[in-house]
């Protein structure tokens, strides 16, 4: 299996070393991983992150990638989180650098961030999942660049509901339009597993799979399995069992991304 989504020490908010992720996820028999830093530009442009050093993450991959060539595909990708006023600066940067895919998140929903939990006062489940919902369908229509879609979840990571849980059926004319404008794009569902990591204080949850067996429905072929790993115990965090998830949802084979081109390995 490929893990897709890794956050190495070159984002913000994880130190993980490379070459740790890249030993670890050897270990656990892994045939590939992808590097996708953050890349954000409304937290560069407020001078809250650094700007992303684009010759550390190609001193890494190449290093990476001339020591363990025998032993697991290294990816050079990236996370990109889109608003419509980063949209333009982020699509420069994707085609100046030779990512071999890009990821496509939203982690911020008309200036609030998810992860706070005044984004969900005053509102319903269903309003503040549905506004989330409605970030996604912008970004995916508005930003061509992006070949897989991050965490379709996002929204289930940080509120304080007894049931986090994004269901289907509470939410099925949204995500028709977004699983349906994916798979004709072409481009790739994520099933990132770390929205099924326990977090501290909140009830653990499972993926919808509703969601994927939909997007099967419509078309949809390209699913990728993701960690989201910020340490190295996350690496592959789950994979062998959502990997059957997948399975069961319809799909024989996972992919990746390689030099922009999609790639599949079997379930
Ligand atoms: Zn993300
Ligand atoms: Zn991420």
């Amino acid at each position: 299996m490929f893990d897709c989504h890794l956050h190495s020490e070159l984002s913000f908010d994880s130190k993980m070393l490379p070459e740790e992720a890249c030993i670890k996820a050897i270990d656990i028999g892994l045939k590939g991983i992808g590097f996708t830093d953050h890349y954000e530009y409304f937290k560069i442009a407020t001078g809250e992150n650094e700007p992303f050093d684009f010759g550390k993450l190609n001193t890494f991959i190449k290093y990476l990638r001339e020591k363990y060539s025998k032993r697991i595909i290294v990816l050079k990708g990236v996370e990109v989180d889109i608003q419509p006023h980063t949209i333009d600066i982020t699509k420069a940067v994707c085609l100046k650098n030779d990512f071999d895919y890009i990821i496509g998140s939203i982690h911020v929903i008309d200036g609030m961030d998810p992860y706070h939990q005044d984004y969900y006062e005053g509102i319903s489940k269903y309003e503040a999942y549905r506004k989330y919902l409605e970030k996604v369908y912008y970004m995916i229509t508005h930003f061509d660049e992006l070949d897989i879609v991050g965490h379709i979840d996002y929204i289930t990571r940080y509120p304080h509901y007894d049931d986090r849980t994004l269901r289907y059926n509470d939410h099925i004319s949204i995500l028709d339009a977004i699983l349906e404008y994916v798979a004709k794009n072409n481009k790739g569902l994520e099933l990132n597993t770390k929205s099924y990591f326990p977090f501290p204080g909140r009830n653990i949850i499972s993926p919808d799979i509703s969601i994927y067996k939909r997007f099967k429905e419509l078309g949809g072929e390209i699913v990728c399995l993701g960690s989201d790993a910020h340490r190295c115990d996350a690496v592959g965090y789950r994979f062998p069992e959502f990997a059957e998830s997948l399975s069961n949802a319809g799909f024989k084979y996972a992919a990746y991304f390689e030099n922009k081109q999609v790639k599949y390995y079997k379930l």
